[in-house]
């Protein structure tokens, strides 16, 4: 199997990086929070074939998660995941602890407007500002040719390519199509804290999207189908949803009728699980 270098602090990422960069290889960047599955591993994929060197992280980035969140109990596995990035290839693991990212005294945080004040930004005020902030800091410790962003955080992903823009970060950010499982489920490292019967209820999920979906496509009024297809997740034993929306894909504005490309994004609880997914309408 191929060697992968662990590290744990800024200055061996360092080291690395510029022994790379001195044999003239590009490189690519995977920021994950770990508990890695198929769609973290298909980003790898990925950027194994654009680069000549990859990087995969994993730190459960405190400062994205609220007060009420899940931050002490998020999966973590470093021996498993350690093993599938070795699979695959990966060249270096950065994985730093709390301290390391955030020495005693660390004051400065990125704040992207306008794109973050909608969708999660509601139910989860601080997240893209956490989030803005440790990408920052990946990209800037290992300046990297590409970095990989999943669609299934679609919003993430707009707000990452507009920080990087406004900050002239030189990076290129690859966006990766959502992985899912056979019955349509978006993978996430959240799924495993699903009971059997919370699992079987979050099926419905993708089921009801694609309905909304087709809805959609026919050009009428937004705001019938949405309340339709809400009413669908509860009937399916859904908890609660915090949005169901349509949404343009650059502004992530609620839209009455998809005729720009658009977007249902959606986040709903079933039991204390949160999801969240989103679905191209055109
Ligand atoms: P996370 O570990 O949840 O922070 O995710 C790390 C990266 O993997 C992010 O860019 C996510 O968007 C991406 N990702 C997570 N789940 C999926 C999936 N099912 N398909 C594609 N990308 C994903």
């Amino acid at each position: 199997m191929p060697e992968l270098q662990i590290v744990r602090t800024v200055a061996d990422l360092r080291v690395a990086v510029a022994h790379y960069r001195r044999s003239g290889a590009s490189v690519g960047l995977v920021p994950t929070m770990g508990a890695l599955h198929d769609g973290h591993l298909t980003l790898v994929r990925s950027a194994k074939l654009d680069n000549a060197r990859v990087i995969a992280t994993i730190f459960v980035n405190p400062k994205q998660f609220g007060p009420t969140e899940d931050l002490a109990r998020y999966p973590r596995d470093e021996a498993a995941d350690v093993a599938m990035l070795k699979e695959l290839g990966t060249d270096l693991l950065f994985t730093p602890d709390v301290g390391e990212m955030y020495p005693d005294g660390f004051s400065t945080s990125i704040l992207v407007g306008g794109l973050t004040q909608h969708l999660e930004g509601i139910s989860r005020p601080h997240f893209f500002t956490g989030v803005a902030t440790v990408v920052t800091k990946l990209l800037l410790q290992a300046l990297p040719d590409r970095a990989y962003f999943g669609e299934k955080d679609f919003q993430q992903l707009q707000v990452v390519r507009r920080m990087v823009r406004d900050l002239n970060i030189p990076v290129a950010i690859v966006p990766i199509p959502t992985i899912r499982e056979a019955d349509g489920l978006a993978m996430s490292s959240r799924n495993r804290y699903l009971s059997p019967a919370q699992r079987k209820i979050a099926s419905a999920l993708p089921q009801i999207m694609h309905e909304t979906v087709a809805e959609l496509r026919t050009g009428l009024a937004a705001a019938p189908i949405l309340a339709g297809a809400k009413g669908r997740l509860h009937q399916a034993g859904f908890d609660r949803v915090d949005y169901l929306e349509l949404c343009d894909e650059t502004t992530l504005q609620p839209v009455p009728l998809a005729r720009t490309p658009s977007r249902v994004f959606v986040a709903a609880y079933v039991g204390a699980t949160r999801l969240i997914d989103n679905w191209p309408v055109i």
